[in-house]
């Protein structure tokens, strides 16, 4: 593993070191296939379970109760024992056709030409500006990966009694997460009727001790410096005011597109993801995609993809359990490397 990047070209180019990135290198190296770089900007491999300190990771992969961080590190130990090249800190800020990209590290701005591309840049949460949540610009705010990666990566608490916005799989994480690092949330509020995780999970807010309001949604946040209140609204219009000292924004996942987006390639504008066909391949045949980055519209046949996090209207949410990224990481590097050999 290194920080700099040595390459001007390579046969295949992963950007995203998560389940996903790292299963489809360790794949195509078994598979033969010479170079194969994995790109990251973090400056450490992983994805998302480095920073999710619970259980239940790996029993797909590994067939074994993991924590987030052991996961993280077994993905990494097994894709460097295959001989995959994993190189830190590197931001791909550009795609362009014939898997050209362009690269920004400590070293400055880069070029780097790939036979094959796999974007396996997973998804992200809706931060408060996308939500249109009005107030003051005061500290405190964050989403549930913001949170995980400050207490389990830095040991840093960014409040002690914070409102937890959402009722989705990721929220209980966060609640799970709080509890851990001494922060009691005041209160978990939900604009829908019934909660969005499925029965009875829910009910964790009671081990968790944190009251659960439901059709109640927040429309402003208050604080000077630092927030002390949020305003919210429930059914009939009737506003008031919770005391608190951070808000907490968890889930609405979105596909972490944004370079697909700016780039040549087509987007499903029904998903937010890069558009595919049946080997995960897009528009431009240099590229492809896997992981979280990769959401089925929710009418597809994508057999390989079966989702298990729903919205309020029971739609498939845009995240998948970290075993079925890998998975989907692995068959697409099948397709990749039967591409190399000219067998697709
Ligand atoms: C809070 C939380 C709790 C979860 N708990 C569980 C659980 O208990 N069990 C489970 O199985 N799953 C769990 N999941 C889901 C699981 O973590 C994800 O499904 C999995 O990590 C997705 O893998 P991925 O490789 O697609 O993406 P990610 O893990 O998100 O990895 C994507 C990587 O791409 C990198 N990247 C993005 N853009 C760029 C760029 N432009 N240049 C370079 N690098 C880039 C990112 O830094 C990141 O490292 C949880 C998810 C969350 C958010």
């Amino acid at each position: 593993m290194t920080d700099v990047l040595k390459h001007e070209n390579c046969d295949v180019a992963i950007i995203g070191a998560g389940p996903a990135g790292l299963s489809a290198a360790t794949t195509l190296k078994r598979a033969g296939i010479e170079s194969v770089l994995v790109l990251e900007r973090e400056a450490e491999a992983g994805g998302i379970p480095r920073h999710c300190a619970h259980p239940p990771y790996g029993l797909r992969e590994y067939k074994r109760v993991l924590t987030g961080p052991s996961y993280a590190k077994k993905l990494v130990a097994t894709a460097l024992n295959a001989g995959v090249q994993i190189v830190l800190k590197q931001t791909i800020t550009k795609l362009e056709a014939k898997g050209v990209l362009t690269i920004a590290s400590p070293e400055g701005l880069k070029k780097l030409t790939a036979k094959r591309v796999l974007l396996a840049t997973g998804i992200r949460e809706t931060p408060r500006s996308a939500r249109l949540v009005s107030g003051d610009r005061a500290l405190g705010i964050c989403n549930t990966g913001t949170l995980q990666s400050m207490y389990y990566l830095k040991k840093m608490v960014p409040f002690r009694r914070p409102v937890v916005v959402g009722t989705e799989i990721v929220s209980f994480s966060a609640l799970s997460t709080c509890k851990k690092a001494g922060i009691q949330p005041v209160a978990m509020i939900e604009e829908n009727q019934r909660p969005t995780v499925r029965w009875p999970i829910h009910h964790a807010t009671r081990v968790f001790a944190v009251p659960l309001f439901l059709n109640t949604r927040i429309i402003k946040i208050l604080g000077k410096d630092r927030v002390h209140a949020v305003q919210v609204v429930d059914l009939n219009g009737d506003r008031r005011e919770i005391g608190c000292d951070g808000v907490l924004f968890t889930g609405q996942f979105t596909p972490e597109s944004a370079l697909a987006r700016m780039s040549h390639l087509e987007l499903d504008y029904e998903t937010g993801s890069p558009a595919v066909d049946q080997f995960n391949r897009c528009s431009d045949p240099a590229y492809y995609a896997a992981g979280n980055v990769l959401q089925p519209s929710p009418d597809s046949d994508n057999a390989i993809s079966i989702p298990i996090y729903y919205t309020a209207d029971n739609l498939p949410q845009p995240v998948e359990v970290a075993g079925q990224c890998w998975h989907q990481g692995r068959i697409t590097a099948e397709w990749i490397a039967d591409d190399l050999n000219g067998k697709l």
